[in-house]
């Protein structure tokens, strides 16, 4: 790859690819916002008969306003990535750091990455504010207060820094000591950390934000138990979690890997959905471990990563690749850092196919709860939940296609009906 480019060359090209993929951003929110408007007045006819046109003009007004604002926050990043790149950002925080670490050490690479998380999340500190305590307090949705917000911050920052500091100095180091092939040893650093992550997770990090609870007896949990005992499915337990201390939206999710694995319900969920319902939504979830899908997403994320780490690893030799990006003085971190800041730049067009993906799961998902449980009741806890989480039931189709996990509304539930008939 030598010489593919030259520094100036790949500045205006990475210049190029950070405002079309800011306007493509901002087009599709535009049309989303639009979108959602015309079609406000009415509920969709098939909604008509669960959904009030009170609810259906809430969702739009809350869907606008998310909307808007994440186009604002889409300029800001935008905006602070050029600085930190071809605004010479990065450069300044290495040479700031290597006042007191020795250039290009581990310790230096673990400051100057530390240094550049502590400045990135006080600058989006602002914005996790406003959408708390404005956005989802406005639509009644917020349930934290000051306090929680502030130890959940210190809570997460310092499990953060427990966790990633020792990652960080490991990946820097193999980068530094592994020759040519390092890409390979800090890609199975990494799966290795992942898988670890992904197994103490539940049971030792999940607890320290919330309470998990035991399901306890009764009507949902005998639903519960014949839908796994039909459904073959072995878990580590059935919890209910107070996700109701931050939030009023509800979910329902499975955590952890193999033998550890539980199902987690909010609280919220439970409250809103009655037991064939919250039965229908379980077996939508044991549709995605039935087909495979956690598995087949990991396998395609760790894929992804070696791909990324080899194309890193042919990267971090040309100097174009820095000087373009602002960095005069280069190094494994600033190497390390560059590529994963700007990569998102060049992948968001690439959103559509992991979209697609994910709302194909969604429909084969869908298609597992109708055979194990009941498709209308599962329609019912839908419709539900689009009601109580303000959901928008028209998003616009452009919008949908780049940013949907899941099938717009219309779609997924006459698929339902579909399969009931
Ligand atoms: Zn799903």
């Amino acid at each position: 790859m030598t010489d593919l480019f030259s520094a100036h060359q790949f500045s205006l090209l990475f210049l190029f690819a950070l405002v079309s993929s800011v306007l493509l951003q901002l087009w599709l929110a535009l049309r989303h916002i639009n979108h959602v408007k015309r079609h406000c007045r009415d509920v969709p006819s098939e909604f008509a008969e669960q959904i009030t046109l009170e609810s259906h003009q809430r969702a739009a007004a809350y869907t606008v306003v998310k909307t808007r604002f994440g186009m604002m926050t889409t300029l800001f990043d935008a905006m602070v990535l050029a600085a930190f790149t071809l605004g010479g950002g990065i450069e300044w925080l290495s040479q700031l750091t290597a006042q007191w670490f020795t250039p290009n050490s581990t310790a230096h690479g673990v400051a100057l990455i530390a240094a550049l998380g502590v400045v990135s999340s006080l600058l989006s500190l602002p914005f996790s504010l406003i959408s708390t305590f404005v956005i989802e307090a406005r639509f009644g949705f917020n349930q934290m207060s000051a306090k929680l917000f502030i130890t959940d911050l210190i809570k997460s920052t310092a499990i953060g820094a427990a966790i990633g500091l020792p990652l960080i100095a490991a990946v820097l180091w193999l980068m530094g000591a592994m020759g040519d092939n390092w890409w390979l040893y800090v890609w199975a650093t990494w799966l290795a950390f992942s898988l670890t992550l992904m197994w103490v997770f539940p049971t030792f990090i999940a607890p320290l934000f919330n309470k998990f609870v035991p399901m306890e007896d009764g009507e949902m949990k005998d639903r519960i138990v014949g839908l796994l005992n039909r459904c073959g499915f072995q878990s580590n337990g059935l919890f209910v979690m107070d996700g109701s201390k931050r939030s009023s939206h509800g979910n329902a999710y499975f955590t952890g890997l193999g033998k550890s694995k539980r199902i987690v319900f909010f609280d919220t969920l439970l409250k809103h959905l009655s037991p064939p319902e919250v039965e229908a939504v379980l077996a939508h979830e044991l549709g995605h471990f039935k087909h495979r899908h956690i598995v087949k997403r990991l396998v395609w994320t760790f894929a992804m990563m070696l791909g990324l780490l080899w194309l890193l690893g042919q990267l971090k030799a040309q100097m174009w690749f820095y000087q373009g990006l602002g960095v005069t003085t280069p190094s494994t971190a600033t190497a390390l850092m560059l590529f994963f800041m700007v990569l998102p730049v060049f992948t968001f067009l690439f959103a559509p196919i992991s979209s697609m993906m994910s709302r194909k799961h969604e429909y084969e998902a869908d298609a597992f709860a109708a055979s194990q449980s009941s498709s209308s009741d599962l329609v019912n806890a839908l419709v539900k939940l689009y009601r109580d989480n303000a959901a928008t039931l028209t998003p616009d189709p452009w919008h949908s296609v780049f940013y949907d996990s899941h099938p717009p509304a219309s779609l997924r539930i006459a698929a339902l009906q579909r399969l009931a008939n």
